[in-house]
């Protein structure tokens, strides 16, 4: 159950969003989803933990779940600076950061090409995306229902 590994990102992910608010939206009916619990809890550990570095002190950390057609979909949104659009698909790879400052705040640059790397290896996919009623960064993961929407490469 997804809202099980979100719990559990959350909870490895208290520390350092012990500044921030966090509200999860996952309905309790939300469909079982057959993938890898350790991966798939690094993916959302890596967007909480650049929510948490990236969005200011204070600001709230939302974390939605949804259930359409045959995917289960998952929306880290925050409330910091966002990316802009030209970063949007950039931000995945390795080393990119959107602003000359980001590289101070530790880290290697290598989060979100982990995120895409596991999200895609579980059959699934993910992309950056920013709000339209604020500031802040919207990151969707989409991952399947029925695992034979893996492409037979990944199995
Ligand atoms: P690491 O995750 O390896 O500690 P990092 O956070 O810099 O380092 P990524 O997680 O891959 O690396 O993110 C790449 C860049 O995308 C960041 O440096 C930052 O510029 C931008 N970014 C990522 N998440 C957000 C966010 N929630 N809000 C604003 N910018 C973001
Ligand atoms: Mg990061």
């Amino acid at each position: 159950y997804v809202g099980d590994i979100v719990g559990s990102a959350l909870h490895r992910a208290d520390k350092i969003l012990a500044r921030h608010k966090t509200r999860i939206e996952i309905p309790a009916d939300l469909p079982m989803v057959k993938l890898d619990p350790v991966l798939f809890e690094q993916v959302l550990f890596n967007l909480l933990d650049n929510a948490a570095k990236y969005a200011p002190e204070g600001s709230l950390v939302l974390i939605r779940g949804a259930h359409r057609g045959g995917w289960v979909w998952l929306e880290i949104i925050d409330e910091g600076p966002g990316i802009p659009a030209e970063d949007l698909e950039r931000v995945f790879d390795s080393f990119h950061r959107v602003r000359k400052t980001d590289h101070v705040r530790a880290g290697t640059g290598l989060g979100l090409a982990i995120c895409r790397g596991f999200v895609e290896a579980l059959g699934g996919t993910i992309k950056a995306g920013s709000r339209t009623d604020r500031s802040g960064a919207v990151f969707t993961i989409q991952m399947p229902l029925n695992p034979a929407q893996v492409p037979e490469r990944l199995q």
